[in-house]
């Protein structure tokens, strides 16, 4: 009998998400790809959502499915409310369930506060606050019916800490961090957690655009000495989106080498 329980929660990756239908968004390339073929690689069916990168997402299915895992790629753009109603619609109409739900699209759009223009402002927090809103808001209702399920936000240690020339960044950030905590305060008692991610530096499109100089900078301030991979940030939301997590929700995890500590 205590083999047998042992047994039941021994760690197994492999496997882990049979039979759950998981939705990345932004998941054609960057941080997101990572996490799309990490849960495809524990058994999850994986929708690899994009709005600009078809061919890339298509090339993550690809992937996945050279890997022997399943998945499919879904258009939308998550800053257009109706549009991610309808990419909810169709998920649903599909296979009639969810159980991840990774809200990982974002942008950037840096410029001094002084500077900063209305539309770099609302651009980001349209994507990046308002997108994981969209698609919450569109889909919780599966998970409150199912009585289960995993909601990711991907927020960021700016939205933590806050960063010069971030305004808009951070504040959606932050933003996302306020969002999770409310949800999963909603949600717990139906069996969904809610938890967000905040990367630290994560070697991707989105820092490789950053100049030499600050990418040194940053580079100096992570007490672990080097920059972040996707699959560093893909490890914990592997954890989340699985059963070992299953009594952890409302809490923001950092994953940036001791960064913001
Ligand atoms: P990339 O710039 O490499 O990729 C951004 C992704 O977001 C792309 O897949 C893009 O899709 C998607 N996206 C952007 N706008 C939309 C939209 N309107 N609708 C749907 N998808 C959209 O960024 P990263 O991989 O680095 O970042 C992923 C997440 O991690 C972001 O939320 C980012 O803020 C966060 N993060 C990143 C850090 C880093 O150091 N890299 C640090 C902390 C947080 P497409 O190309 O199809 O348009």
């Amino acid at each position: 009998m205590e083999k047998e329980e042992s047994e039941k929660n021994a760690y197994t990756a492999e496997g882990e998400l049979a039979g759950k239908v998981a939705l990345v968004t932004g998941a054609g390339r960057g941080i997101g790809r990572s996490i799309a073929l990490t849960l495809a690689k524990m058994g999850a069916v994986v929708l690899v959502n994009y709005n600009g990168s078809r061919e890339r997402a298509l090339e993550v299915v690809e992937e996945i499915e050279k890997a022997g895992g399943q998945g499919e790629t879904i258009g939308c753009d998550v800053s257009d409310y109706e549009a991610c109603g309808r990419m909810a619609e169709e998920i649903i109409h599909k296979y009639a369930r969810l159980d991840i739900l990774v809200n990982n699209a974002g942008i950037t759009k840096d410029n001094l506060i002084l500077r900063m223009t209305e539309a770099e402002y609302d651009k980001v927090l349209d994507t990046n606050l308002k997108g994981a809103f969209n698609t919450i808001r569109h889909l919780s209702r599966y998970f409150l019916k199912q009585r289960s399920g995993k909601i990711i936000n991907i927020s960021s240690v700016s939205g933590v800490a806050g960063n010069a020339g971030q305004a808009n960044y951070s504040a959606s950030k932050a933003g996302l961090i306020g969002l999770t905590k409310s949800v999963a305060r909603e949600l717990a008692g139906r069996g969904v957690c809610v938890n967000a991610v905040a990367p630290g530096f994560i070697d991707t499109e989105m820092t490789n655009a950053l100049s030499g100089k600050v990418r040194e900078n940053a580079i100096a301030s992570i007490p672990m000495g080097r920059i972040g991979s996707g699959g560093d940030v893909a490890g914990l939301v592997a954890f989340l989106a699985g059963n070992r997590s299953d009594y952890i929700t409302g809490q923001v995890i950092c994953v940036d080498g001791g960064m913001a500590m």
